[in-house]
């Protein structure tokens, strides 16, 4: 298989340990990797992602990055504090959706003092335009992220969490982790794939886009870029969207409840929580045996927690 440089961000590899409480409660074998747990901001999985983008940008010269998503993406937070480790200016030029207020994660954004811009649209076509033109009108060259960080390159480092995964010595039945871009799910059903052929890869989407067609797709991406020509998985996509992207869910908050309160980890309300709802789902109905491992991804996401507005919630 080829290799791709990555920079060093994030403190890898991240601790994976099993849930005895909620183990106790369900009836079968829950673990955790703890990819919030990565060292950078307040951790998730944008880092690895970034690990191989930034890498890629430095090589080719380009002292600017820019990238994108809505308000409070965590993605978009933790590249600025990638790219600022690293040397490099970084404009965010987001979508004006979702919490748009200095809370959650534009907190850390302005503490950094790195650049926000938002735009009034839905198109990530328009976005790019936009970071086009504002590079051109300063004279710099601009290595554009595209939102989630995720591309053929930027998936791989979920093909590497597998890995990680496949040397902590445990058989895992199944491993679970949310889909928003699509990027963590390739590289996780990628990853599977080559180091864990034997494992299902179920991913709760917590945004309606057709990741039906985009998983697969990034997935035979990544899959060249490697130069590997291991049968692929097809992961399991199933809704865990509720009332729409970065929208809590009623399912969502029951699963964040149940994990701070029986585990002590902090979900959050756009993906970590429904994901873990999608993972609480499947154990209710009982698809899992007393016997099994499953692995349940915890891609980060605090920041935005604390954009909520918590007091019209019913807990
Ligand atoms: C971005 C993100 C995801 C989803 O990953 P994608 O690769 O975009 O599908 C999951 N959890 C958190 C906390 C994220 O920030």
């Amino acid at each position: 298989m080829r290799t791709f440089d990555k920079v060093s961000l994030g403190l890898f590899p991240t601790p994976i340990y099993r849930l005895d409480n909620l183990s106790r409660l369900l009836g079968t074998n829950i673990w955790v990797k703890r990819d919030d747990l990565c060292g950078v901001a307040l951790g998730g999985n944008k880092v690895r992602k970034l690990e191989y983008l930034l890498a890629d940008a430095k090589a080719q010269g380009y002292d600017l990055v820019m990238t994108t998503g809505q308000a409070q993406s965590n993605h978009a937070m933790l590249t600025a504090a990638c790219a600022l480790r690293l040397g490099m200016d970084c404009v965010l030029v987001l979508k004006q959706r979702g919490v748009t207020a200095c809370k959650g994660n534009q907190i850390l954004n302005r503490l950094m003092n790195v650049e926000v811009i938002f735009v009034d649209t839905d198109s990530y076509e328009d976005i790019y335009a936009e970071m086009d033109r504002i590079a051109k009108a300063r004279g710099r060259r601009v290595y554009k992220i595209p939102c989630g960080g995720s591309n053929a390159l930027g998936s791989l480092g979920y093909v590497d969490c597998m890995k990680e995964v496949a040397a902590c010595g445990v058989h895992f039945d199944a491993v679970y982790c949310a889909c928003g871009s699509g990027g963590t799910a390739a590289g996780t059903a990628l990853g599977a794939s080559i180091y864990l052929p034997d494992t299902k890869v179920v991913c709760p989407m917590v945004d309606s886009d057709p990741f039906d067609q985009i998983v697969p797709a990034l997935m035979r991406q990544s899959a060249t870029l490697l130069e590997t020509d291991v049968p692929l998985h097809t992961p399991e996509l199933i809704d865990l969207c509720g009332p729409g992207y970065s929208i809590p869910s009623a399912e969502g908050n029951e699963a964040i409840a149940l994990m701070l309160r029986h585990e002590g980890i902090v979900l959050d309300t756009c993906y970590t929580g429904k994901a873990f709802a999608g993972l609480l789902r499947q154990v209710r109905e009982g698809r899992y045996t007393d016997r099994d491992n499953i692995l349940f991804i915890h891609t980060g996401g605090a920041g935005g927690l604390f954009a909520q507005d918590w007091e019209h919630m019913n807990l």
